[in-house]
């Protein structure tokens, strides 16, 4: 399925390339990620859905893309040892430049182990969020973000909007207020163009991006994970509408 690619990059040929680290698990109308883009990344650092303590994955169906990063991992070299071993033969070549990206087997072993618990995680994070769906669904002030039908979210984050003058509580003081009641708040995230680097390589600054502005000064990610019990969603529910 090529939908996206076709709308903005089709005419002039481009590839589209995912940065799916927070969807994995997710799906658009039962096209699960990984597979809508040319290429698509995950991360497998602790925080995301599943680990290899650190590393990550590409997917793509595109076998001349699949090959050429293979050969980037591994120093731009035609054949890894493995292949090697198997043709029985000493004989590789560099046929571009390349890095060292390759995972330990030990840490492929926790990764196989993890895959085959991410049904079993998304499933639980996604009644996590419905949790919190509902109970939001009663308070004026909260506004947790929308799923656009026929998707499928894979819950890394749960983000709700504080609306302005709710309580007469900002975002800062409501995150403060959590943080000291023992609640692990977080804010996700300061927006791209306003980071340092963006702001000297390209010149970017306040009011480039409005409505990503305005949504960063409300925005709030509340604790999900697996291992969250209902109890523990109730305690941060409790939490936010004692503010
Ligand atoms: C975690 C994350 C990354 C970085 O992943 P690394 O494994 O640290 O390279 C990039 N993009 C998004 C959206 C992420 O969540």
């Amino acid at each position: 399925m090529r939908r996206w690619t076709i709308v903005l990059a089709g005419a002039v040929a481009l590839a589209l390339v995912a940065d799916a680290a927070h969807s994995l698990g997710a799906a658009d109308r039962g096209v699960p990620v990984g597979s809508l883009a040319d290429l698509s990344t995950f991360s497998l650092h602790p925080v995301k859905a599943i680990t290899t303590g650190e590393g990550g994955v590409v997917t793509t169906d595109d076998t001349r893309l699949a090959q050429r990063i293979r050969r980037f991992r591994n120093h731009g070299f035609t054949r890894d040892h493995h292949q090697r071993t198997e043709a029985g033969s000493w004989f590789y070549e560099m046929t571009e430049l390349g890095c060292n990206y390759r995972i330990s087997d030990i840490q492929c072993a926790l990764g196989l182990s993890q895959l085959q618990k991410l049904d079993v995680f998304i499933a639980r994070r996604q009644e996590i969020a419905e949790r919190y769906d509902r109970a939001f669904a009663r308070m004026q002030g909260v506004e947790p973000l929308g799923v656009r039908r026929g998707l499928s979210h894979g819950r890394h984050l749960y983000v709700v909007r504080i609306k302005p003058g709710w309580l007469g509580l900002d975002r800062r003081q409501a995150f403060d207020r959590l943080r000291a009641a023992g609640i692990g708040v977080n804010v996700h995230y300061i927006p791209v163009h306003l980071h340092p680097f963006y702001r000297e390589r390209f010149g970017t600054g306040e009011g480039d991006c409005p409505v990503a502005e305005a949504a960063y000064e409300q925005i709030l990610s509340l604790p999900i994970f697996p291992a969250m019990s209902d109890a523990d969603v109730d305690e941060v529910v409790a939490a936010i509408e004692g503010l």
